[in-house]
C-alpha cells in the first residue's frame, strides 16, 4: 500500500510511514485508497481477534504473512482475556472493553503492536530510533510498555506536570529500562504536543537524531484500532441480527474515533459515530456547528481527553475537503494563524455520520454512579462520558456500542468523587506503589527538550 500526505507533497511506503510518523510536508499520512471489504464481512464473523487483525492489517502493510501473524500474536499475548477486546451487554448498550492490556487503557491495543512493528522494521540495521511522545496520560505508559527493553529503540515521553493521574504517572516513572526516559513538563498537554510537533518538523534535527513518533498521528496505531470496530461490530450484529451498529467514542485527539471512521469507509455498517468530549469540547462544537475554534484547555476528571487541538482531526478534514490537499492546507494555515476555521453545512448538518455531545463533570459522575448502582459495573470517567453521550443518541434498530477506553482503577479519585469511596482496584496498579520512581521536571520549551534529546542519545563509551 502506498501512502499520501494530507498536505499533498509527500508519499511513502508502509515502513517509512510507520518510522517517520509525520509526513515531510507537515501533513499526516493516509492510505492512497481505502479497501472495500463488504464482501468479506460474513466470513469475518467467525474469526478470532488475532485472525481478524491479520485479515484487516494485511490490506495496509508490506510484511510477509509470517511476520505479520507473528507481530499480532506477540502483541496480544500480553492481554489478560482470550477475546482481547470483549463486549459486555448492559441493558440497552454494549460496552466494548479495550482495557485488558498491560497499562489498562485502550492505547495498549495499538502500542503493543507498534512496539513489535518498530523492532521488526529496524531489525538487521544499525539504526537507532528515538521516539518522542507527548501524552495526556495513557499514551505515555502504553508506549513505554510497548517499547521498553527493545534493542533499536529509545523513548522520551513528555507529560504535563501535575495533570496526569497518580496511577498514570507511576506506570511511566517506575519503568527501569535504560531505553526509557520521561519528563514532567511545566505546561498542559497542548504545550507538550506542540514541542513534539516542532521537533519533528525540524527535519535536520529529526534526521540527525532519527526521531520517530508514537502519538496517534502514527498510521499504524489507527490501523490496529480499526480491528476492534470490526470485531465488536460484527459480533453485536450477529448476536442481535441487526444490519448496522452505532459506536460511541470518548474523544481527545480524534485517533480512536478516526479508526471507526475508516472502518465505516471500508464497509463496516456503522450508521452513526457518537463523539463524546468532556468540557474540552472543541470537537463536539465542530460537529454541532461546523466551526472548529480553539478554546482554553481545562483540567478535568478525564485527563486523557483534556485536549483542544486534536492532532488526528486533520485526517478527517482531508476527506471533508473532498481529498483536496490544497483546500486542507489552506484551512490548516488559517487555523494556525486565527485559531478558527469553518466548513460549509449540508442539508443534514455538518456530517450525518456523526453525533456529538460534550459531557460535563457532573453528568460524568452521575453516569458512573448510575451504572454502578444499577448494573454493578464500574465505568472509568472517560468511558462514562461516552456512555452518557450514547444515551442521547440511542435508536431501537441499531445497537449502540460504547468504547470503554480505560480500567476505572486508573482513575481512582474520580471514582471516589462519584461514589464517596474508591472501590476500583487492579492488581497491576497495586504492585507499582512499592517500586522506585524516576521523576524529572522540565520547562515547557522546545530548547530544553532539544537539549535533553541530545544528551539522552549520547551512547556511553
Ligand atoms: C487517549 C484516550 C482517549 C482519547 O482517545 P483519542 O484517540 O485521543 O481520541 C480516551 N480515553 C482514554 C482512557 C484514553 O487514554
Amino acid at each position: 500500500m502506498q501512502y499520501i500526505s494530507t498536505r499533498g507533497n509527500d508519499t511513502a511506503g508502509f515502513s517509512s510511514v510507520v518510522l517517520s510518523g509525520l509526513a515531510r510536508d507537515g501533513g499526516l499520512f493516509l492510505p492512497q485508497t481505502i479497501p472495500d471489504v463488504t464482501a468479506q464481512l460474513d466470513s469475518w464473523q467467525k474469526l478470532s481477534y488475532q485472525e481478524l487483525a491479520y485479515e484487516i492489517m494485511r490490506l495496509y502493510v508490506d510484511l510477509s504473512e509470517k511476520a505479520l501473524r507473528g507481530l499480532i500474536r506477540n502483541a496480544y499475548a500480553s492481554f489478560t482475556v482470550p477475546e482481547i477486546t470483549p463486549v459486555k451487554c448492559l441493558d440497552d448498550i454494549y460496552v466494548l472493553e479495550l482495557f485488558h492490556g498491560p497499562t489498562l487503557a485502550f492505547k495498549d491495543v495499538a502500542l503493543q503492536f507498534l512496539g513489535g512493528l518498530f523492532e521488526n522494521l529496524l531489525a538487521g540495521g544499525d539504526k537507532q530510533l528515538n521516539i518522542i511522545a507527548a501524552t495526556s496520560g495513557d499514551t505515555g505508559s502504553a508506549a513505554i510498555h510497548g517499547v521498553k527493553g527493545r534493542k533499536h529503540i529509545r523513548i522520551l515521553v513528555l507529560y504535563p506536570h501535575g495533570r496526569v493521574s497518580p496511577s498514570q504517572e507511576l506506570q511511566m516513572i517506575t519503568v527501569a529500562d535504560s531505553n526509557v526516559f520521561t519528563l514532567a513538563v511545566e505546561g498542559d498537554f497542548d504545550d507538550c504536543q506542540k514541542i513534539v510537533k516542532t521537533l519533528l518538523a525540524d527535519l535536520a534535527f529529526k534526521d540527525q537524531y532519527s526521531l520517530g513518533a508514537v502519538n496517534s498521528i502514527n498510521w499504524a496505531r489507527i490501523l490496529a484500532q480499526i480491528v476492534y470496530y470490526f470485531y465488536a461490530g460484527l459480533s453485536v450484529m450477529q448476536k442481535t441480527g441487526s444490519a448496522g451498529v452505532r459506536f460511541s467514542v470518548p474523544t481527545g485527539n480524534f485517533g480512536d474515533i478516526f479508526a471507526g471512521y475508516i472502518a465505516q469507509r471500508m464497509g463496516l455498517p456503522i450508521q452513526r459515530l457518537v463523539l463524546a468530549t468532556n468540557e474540552n469540547d472543541i470537537l463536539a462544537r465542530f460537529f454541532q456547528t461546523g466551526v472548529y475554534q480553539r478554546g482554553p484547555a481545562q483540567a478535568t476528571i478525564s485527563p486523557s481527553m483534556d485536549i483542544q487541538v486534536a492532532s488526528n482531526f486533520e485526517r478527517y478534514l482531508y476527506y471533508r475537503f473532498n481529498a483536496n490537499p490544497q483546500c486542507l492546507t489552506e484551512a490548516m494555515g488559517k487555523f494556525a494563524s486565527t485559531g478558527q476555521i469553518s466548513v460549509p453545512l449540508g442539508t443534514d448538518g455538518v456530517d450525518p455520520l456523526f453525533n456529538a455531545a460534550s459531557v460535563n463533570t457532573e453528568a460524568t459522575l452521575k453516569t458512573i454512579r448510575e451504572y454502578y448502582t444499577r448494573h454493578d459495573y464500574l465505568l472509568d470517567p472517560h468511558t462514562a462520558t461516552g456512555v452518557c453521550a450514547a444515551r442521547q443518541f440511542l435508536c431501537s434498530t441499531e445497537p449502540m456500542i460504547c468504547l470503554a477506553t480505560a480500567h476505572p482503577a486508573k482513575f481512582g479519585s474520580a471514582i471516589e468523587q462519584a461514589l464517596g469511596e474508591n472501590v476500583a482496584c487492579h492488581p497491576a496498579l497495586d504492585s507499582l506503589t512499592d517500586l522506585p520512581v524516576r521523576r524529572q521536571i522540565s520547562p515547557a520549551t522546545v530548547e530544553s527538550i532539544r537539549n535533553f534529546i541530545v544528551k539522552m542519545t549520547v551512547v556511553p563509551t
